[in-house]
Order: C-alpha cells, then structure tokens, then sequence
C-alpha cells in the first residue's frame, strides 16, 4: 500500500479511513456514503475518495485534540482549588473531568468515527463546564462564560449523537 496512490483506481476495494481496513465496496454505488464495519468510519464509495486523511492522521489529529484537552482542563481544576481551596469540589470536578477524556479515548480505542467521538466528548464535557460554574467560590466573568460553553458543548453533543445514530442506522456497513 503506497500513500494515496495504489488503491485509487481500485474501483470496488476503499481503504477505511479510519482503521485502514481494505473494504469491499463493490455492491454499493459511487457517491454514496458508507459506514466501516469494524471501526464505524464513514466514507464515500468512488474511485475518487475525496477524504485525504489517513487513519494514522486520524488518530494522531485526535489524539492531538484530546491532549490539549487533558491540559486545558485539568488546569481549570487546579486553578478552581487554587482559587477557593475547596477540596472536595475539586476532586468532583478532577474525576468528571477524567470521565469527559476517558470516553472519548475509550471511543477512539475501538471507533473512528468523527461524530460519536465528538458526542462522546462533549456531552460529558457540557456536564463539567456547568459544574465548573455551578461550583462554589466562582464568580468571575470566565465561570459564566464557561457555564454558557457548557450548554453549547452539550448541545453540540447531542447534534452529534444524533447524526451519529442516524447514520449507524441508514447507512450500509461493510
Ligand atoms: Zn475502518
């Protein structure tokens, strides 16, 4: 398998995107869209992909986000006991923290697929961002704003399960 080249012009094989896996596209018709059966990536069927990612840029772009993340928000931990010295919220927020990075990981461990990573991230996330500002001792301008993040995150959450499930249930998985 050369990078973006040999498999091209294979008309009915596609290299999944997400795991790499050759799949058999042949009885479905160009243009439309496909899930990957093992790691529920989705692509398009065609002697084109148009999708130039490869699943090594996937999981490295992902697990690149998730990092950030982990700092990011394990900071605004530390920073909230910093700040009010309240232990217990800490640990509160530290462990739903932990729990909003390790779904995300245990998703991208198993699946590929872009929406139910972003749903497993960010609905779990949306519930830490209102609690973060629902804890006490916040009351500066970045915990409302944060609380705000909360409900789009959770939002952007549930849109992405919905395309998520919506597509797990009307596309073809090979
Ligand atoms: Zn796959």
């Amino acid at each position: 398998m050369t990078p973006g080249g040999s498999t091209r012009y294979r008309l009915d094989m596609i290299t999944c995107g997400g795991c790499g896996r050759e799949i058999d596209a042949g009885g479905v018709e160009y243009g439309v869209k496909l899930m990957c059966g093992r790691c529920y990536h989705l692509q398009v069927n065609g002697p084109e992909p148009p999708r130039t990612l490869s699943s090594k840029t996937f999981l490295l772009l992902s697990s690149m986000c998730l990092l950030a993340m982990a700092l990011a928000g394990l900071s605004l931990c530390v920073l909230y006991l910093l700040g009010t010295e309240d232990l217990g919220w800490f640990i509160v927020l530290t462990v739903l923290m932990l729990a909003s990075l390790g779904c995300p990981a245990a998703v991208l461990a198993r699946r590929r697929n872009l929406a139910l990573l972003i749903a497993s991230l960010y609905l779990p996330l949306g519930v830490w961002a209102y609690l973060w500002r629902a804890a006490p001792g916040i009351d500066w301008e970045y915990g409302k704003m944060t609380a705000y993040g909360g409900l789009f995150f959770f939002a952007v959450g549930i849109v992405a399960m919905l395309l998520f499930l919506r597509d797990l249930r009307a596309l073809p998985r090979l």
